[in-house]
């Protein structure tokens, strides 16, 4: 199902109105993780104003120790439908539990399956029911393959609006968070007709590492760019370091915006 064979043309996957995929770059941004509704809505005005089309921010977090902030849960979904009744950009957020898919659902525009969710298989399942498009972020240690499969178990279920999110994966090198595979962009979009965003954010793990990471990322022909922005990122719950703010934003804006005519 998500196979190029037998699809002509490239999908392109609408989220409550914005396009993914085909002519168009997608800047999607917003903080790694909702924290109150101030720092939500300073975000998501940040993000705006720097061109991005859609609003991330997880109120579910699955973090790798079980002390650090999980996300607000339900407190954070209102707090986002919010900022969109506010802002007007349609939210993409992370569900780690099947059980969760309804509720989430019901205020996400786009769902999100982490990286370390990519194969739970009910989740994938559920999603794949829920009536949202879906933003399939890679395994950290899956092959592309076993994410293109991964992708299918949502599209059995009837959901054909699914989004690859390349974020980085497992390697020898501790000079980055994770490496950031460049070649799953074009590598994905020859097998699977589905758009391919990346994540310079999560992959690069630092602010410093974004601009040039999202730069490459247009450069091989990625359908979007995801992002972490923050308002006042030292004060930031959850990955603050890769978190832009102002200044940078603008550049990575004029970046989505210039680059594609370049290349
Ligand atoms: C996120 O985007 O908030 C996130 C946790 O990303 P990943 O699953 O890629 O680590």
């Amino acid at each position: 199902l998500v196979s190029r064979e037998n699809h002509v043309s490239r999908s392109v996957v609408r989220v409550g109105g914005v396009p993914i995929g085909g002519e168009h770059m997608t800047l999607i941004a917003g903080p790694c993780a909702v924290e109150t509704p101030e720092q939500t809505l300073a975000a998501a005005r940040m993000a705006r104003s720097a061109g991005a089309a859609l609003l991330r921010g997880g109120a579910y977090k699955p973090r790798t120790s079980p002390y650090a902030f999980q996300g607000l849960g339900e407190a954070g979904l209102r707090i986002l439908a919010d900022v969109r009744a506010e802002t007007g950009l349609p939210i993409v957020t992370e569900v780690v539990d099947a059980g969760d898919v309804e509720l989430v659902a019901g205020y996400a525009d786009m769902l999100q399956i982490g990286t370390r969710n990519m194969q739970n298989f009910a989740l994938l399942q559920a999603a794949g029911e829920a009536g949202k498009p879906v933003m399939l972020k890679r395994g950290m240690s899956a092959t592309i393959e076993e994410w293109l499969m991964a992708a299918e178990y949502i599209a059995q279920r009837g959901n054909l609006d699914i989004v690859l999110c390349e974020r980085g994966i497992r390697t020898f090198e501790k000079a980055t968070r994770n490496t950031l595979d460049l070649s799953a962009v074009p590598v994905a979009q020859q097998l699977s007709h589905l758009p391919v965003i990346v994540d310079p954010s999560h992959s690069g793990g630092k602010r410093d590492l974004v601009l040039p990471l999202s730069r490459a990322a247009i450069a091989v022909g990625a359908d979007g760019i995801i992002v972490d922005v923050h308002p006042t990122p030292e004060t930031a719950l959850c990955d603050g370091p890769q978190a832009l703010v102002g200044e940078d934003l603008a550049e990575l804006a004029d970046a989505v915006r210039t680059l594609p005519a370049l290349v």
